[in-house]
């Protein structure tokens, strides 16, 4: 039977009590951060792991329904409606939501 060993990986990794002891001359900040104070940069991390800062952006995003007519004509809806009418066909349909 297949399962998950715990120390399965690389001789070489520092432990987790290493990573989490910060050196003796390192400035350890405390508390909690005032709003809108930036968070520290940080300045050092153990040997052998990089970090990358990069800038967050935003995004807004909407979920649209694509509604397929069984005359073929797909349109796209705002909302989750349960019935629309084809501006092909003039047909009033049921929307069936199908899974993705
Ligand atoms: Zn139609």
């Amino acid at each position: 039977m297949a399962g998950i060993k715990d120390n399965d990986g690389p001789e070489d990794l520092a432990s987790l009590a290493e990573l989490m002891q910060a050196p003796e001359h390192a400035p350890v900040a405390t508390g909690s951060l005032a709003e809108g104070e930036a968070t520290p940069k940080i300045t050092r991390m153990p040997e052998g792991i990089e970090v990358v800062e990069r800038r967050l952006g935003h995004a807004t995003a909407q979920w649209v329904l694509q509604v397929h007519c069984e005359c073929g004509r797909r349109w796209f809806e705002m909302d989750a409606v349960e019935a629309a009418q084809c501006p092909r066909c003039g047909l009033l349909v049921l929307v069936k939501i199908e899974p993705q």
